[in-house]
């Protein structure tokens, strides 16, 4: 027993209670999340301004709106994904019907990362709560004053029993992970998430693990470069560069670096300005742990562009590293921040054999106007999703499934996927008693086989 069990049970004894298989209570449920959301967004920029200096312009293209789009979907989804679903029978169990029903699983946890602070502890909490679950959430400590209002705002508005938010670290992760939940859906570190999964294996426990890794970007020499450098630009320093699916490093075809490079160049000081940290939209790093770790990275006889540091605002300029390869310590680790070094190739044998030699990426950016090499490198690479001349986007189609592949992650979440990630699919099938195949009973004989035989 520890501090959270008696919140875990009081949810065991509500989930108990089938209050939230009814459809209705759950769209309640969905709606009053919706409000206080949106009732509350100008508390909800500020907090996350003071965790990281997200503007926000940014609290709102990238969490937000997105959090608003799914619980909207699944508002307007959730009796269809609950329906119970009639597949077909087969010739062994005829006469007869067959069908699937979504269950819920029970009593939940959501484990959320830092760097989009609601949106990775909210927004699987709509799947699972859609689908039915009670949910515990844990954000993450990193991210404080984000971690706070959660937790202020979805503790007053819904009942412990049924949605409660943990402010708290590892200590209160570790206690949590002691207890005995239906499914535990992780977002972070591949470290921390083999602490996660060994957690869960005591209790048999089924995870999500959304983890992260280093997301190549191939250019190839008949790509549009601006356009290249343009979404890539945005992609990567987005929240700083901060993005589990943020392209990590560039492998461009070595005819066109150069004009990729001044392209880049040009875009960073196109929307940032000539000073970045004067920039409304450029966000800081998390915190000074993180900070020391990226500059680490930095080697500065390698760096092309940017460079700047400034220890007392977090600060990191957008940087672009040059003569780099995998001894390069930017290379040994994924960056999860605005430092993009760019790698050549003049074979693309090469750039798919270097993205194969590391563990499978969370994302991979192709960009070339070749349907050919669109083809073979979709075709021949791991990776979790990812996008043909764009970067990030395809997280924010609910129709796609988003989660990683190996060291990226474990399953997938979003729309339709995410009410799956927190359903159990019961299989029935329904027999009347009118008939009844003999052959299924001893004694056998070789009569009895050779139907067996024909029908199966
Ligand atoms: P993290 O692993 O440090 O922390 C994530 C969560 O784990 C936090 O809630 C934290 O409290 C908890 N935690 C940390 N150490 C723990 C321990 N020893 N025991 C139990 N719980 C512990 O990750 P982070 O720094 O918050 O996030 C960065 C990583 O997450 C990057 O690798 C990034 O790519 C990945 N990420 C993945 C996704 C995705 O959707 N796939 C999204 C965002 C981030």
């Amino acid at each position: 027993m520890n501090q959270y069990s008696e919140i875990l049970e009081k949810q065991q004894r509500f989930f108990n209670s089938n209050a939230t298989k009814d459809i209705q209570f759950r769209k309640n449920q969905l709606k009053l999340f919706l409000s206080i959301l949106q009732k509350n967004e100008a508390r909800l920029d500020e907090a996350i301004y003071k965790d990281f200096k997200k503007s926000a312009f940014e609290n709102f293209a990238t969490e937000l709106s997105l959090l608003y789009g799914e619980l909207k979907h699944s508002i307007k989804k959730v009796a269809y994904w609950s329906e119970k679903k009639y597949v077909g029978t087969n010739l062994a169990n005829l006469p007869g019907s067959s069908y699937i029903i979504p269950e819920p699983l029970g009593n939940t946890l959501i484990i959320g990362a830092w760097n989009y602070p609601y949106l990775l502890s909210l927004h699987p909490a709509i799947s699972a709560l859609a689908a039915g679950n009670t949910v515990i959430v844990k954000p993450s400590e990193l991210a404080m004053n984000t971690g706070k209002l959660m937790a202020e705002l979805i503790n007053s508005h819904f009942a412990t029993e049924y949605f409660h938010v943990i402010d708290g670290g590892v200590e209160e992760t570790t206690e949590l992970l002691k207890l005995k939940f239906d499914k535990i859906f992780y977002t972070g570190s591949s470290n921390v998430g083999k602490i996660i999964m060994k957690a869960a294996a005591e209790h048999l426990t089924p995870v999500v693990l959304e983890l992260g890794g280093k997301s190549p970007a191939i250019v190839t020499q008949n790509a549009d470069i601006k356009m290249t450098a343009k979404r890539l630009v945005w992609g990567k320093f987005l929240n700083g560069g901060q993005t589990c699916v943020a392209p990590d490093y560039i492998l461009a075809e070595k005819s066109i670096k150069s004009q990729l490079v001044d392209e880049i160049k040009k875009q960073i000081e196109k929307i940032h300005g000539n000073d970045p940290q004067k920039s409304e939209a450029f966000v800081r790093i998390i915190n000074p742990r993180h900070f020391q770790r990226l500059t680490a990275l930095m080697d500065p006889a390698k760096i092309l562009f940017g460079g700047k540091t400034d220890a007392t605002d977090l600060y990191i300029s957008p940087t672009l590293m040059h003569q780099v390869d995998w001894n390069d310590a930017v290379m040994k680790e994924e960056i999860f921040g605005p430092i993009l070094p760019i790698l050549t190739w003049e074979n693309l044998d090469e750039a798919i054999a270097q993205i194969k030699a590391q563990p499978k990426p969370l994302a991979l950016y192709l960009f070339t106007s070749s349907k050919k090499i669109r083809d073979r490198v979709f075709s021949e690479v791991s990776f979790g999703g990812g996008a043909l001349n764009e970067t990030i986007m395809h997280l924010a189609n609910p129709n796609l499934p988003f989660g990683g592949v190996g060291n990226s992650g474990t399953g997938n979440y979003h729309g339709e996927y995410g009410f799956a990630a927190f359903s159990h699919q019961k299989s029935i099938i329904e027999k009347p008693n009118w008939f009844e195949p003999f052959v299924k009973y001893a004694p056998y004989n070789k009569f009895k086989l050779s139907i067996l035989k024909k029908l199966l």
